[in-house]
């Protein structure tokens, strides 16, 4: 049966928005030595913006921009909305695309006219851009922007800039857990030089350009890790990252979540806060202290 201690720690944790999903869970959560971050909507307000657009000779912005957010209309994903939301903004009328589809961990592609586009991480759609989109994508990467490119045919096109910035109580957060002892890292799909920079300015490790299964890969990798051998929590929004969620130790979904992320993690900080991942963790170290 559960202890009085855990049953009484998972009522509170109720009080303050923590929905714990079961006593042993509660536990768990105590002993956690590693906790993985989801960057984008969980680390990163998730409501990035457009920041600057680089143009080539035949295409100016209002031309890129038209392509990227034609072909972006077919997505959800935060890049996707930041790039049809910045098209919105100039009045911008969008052509019609066919045989659109997204690119699992890339970007999206479609046809206009019957020419094939393409926008997302140039490494990931397979061109490696040289000379001045290359020093364009590298200066806006070191600034923290996920730099993406347009593709026409397989040539680049154009780039864009897009700015998402860290949660404002983030780094708070993540020195009150290196605090506690626990080792935060950020796992993410973007590029190195955007992970690094935030990393650093938040306090943690990273581990970027992951595809989505590299990062239950990399969940596996640090629960095994003999210099921090113990339970691993993962932390999502619960936007494409409920396999993570499951199949970490501890999944704890932040945000109202979708309800995937709800039935995939065993705790969800409703509020909204990254704190109440701290304010977990004592909770449950509390009514530890008191079982053993
Ligand atoms: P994250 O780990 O931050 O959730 P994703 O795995 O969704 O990132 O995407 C990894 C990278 O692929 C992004 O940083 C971006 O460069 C590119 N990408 C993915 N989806 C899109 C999109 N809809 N438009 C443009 N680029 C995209
Ligand atoms: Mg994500």
């Amino acid at each position: 049966s559960t202890p009085a201690a855990v049953t009484s720690a998972l009522a509170r944790a109720t009080r303050i928005g923590l929905l714990v999903k079961g006593g042993a869970g509660l536990e768990l959560i105590g002993a956690v030595r590693t906790m993985a971050f989801d960057k984008t909507g969980t680390l990163t307000e998730g409501k990035p913006k457009l920041a600057a657009i680089k143009t080539t000779d035949g295409y100016g912005e209002n031309g890129l921009l038209t392509i990227a957010a034609a072909l972006e209309t077919v997505t959800s994903h935060p890049l996707a909305r930041a790039v049809v939301q910045a098209a919105e903004n100039r009045n911008l009328e969008l052509p019609v695309i066919d045989n659109a589809r997204t690119i699992a961990g890339a970007g999206v592609e479609g046809k206009i006219d019957g020419v094939i586009y393409q926008v997302g991480a140039a490494t990931r759609l397979g061109v490696t851009p040289d000379g001045e989109i290359a020093d364009w994508l590298a200066a806006q990467e070191e600034e923290g922007s996920t730099a993406v490119v347009i593709l026409k045919d397989g040539m680049v096109i154009g780039a864009l800039a897009l700015r998402d910035v860290a949660r404002p109580d983030a780094k708070a957060a993540l020195a009150d857990l290196n605090r506690l002892n626990i080792t935060p890292v950020m796992l993410t799909g973007d590029a190195t030089r955007v992970a690094r920079r935030m990393a650093a300015e938040l306090g943690m490790d990273y581990r970027a350009e992951l595809m989505p299964e590299d990062k239950l890969n990399a969940l596996s990798a640090l629960r095994d890790d003999p210099k921090r051998s113990g339970p691993v929590a993962m932390v999502g929004d619960g936007i494409n990252d409920a396999p993570a969620l499951k199949v970490a130790d501890v999944g704890i979904a932040i945000g109202g979540g979708t309800d995937i992320a709800l039935e995939a993690a065993d705790a969800v900080a409703v509020k909204d806060r990254l704190g109440d991942v701290v304010n977990l963790v004592k909770l449950s170290r509390a009514a530890r202290r008191v079982i053993r």
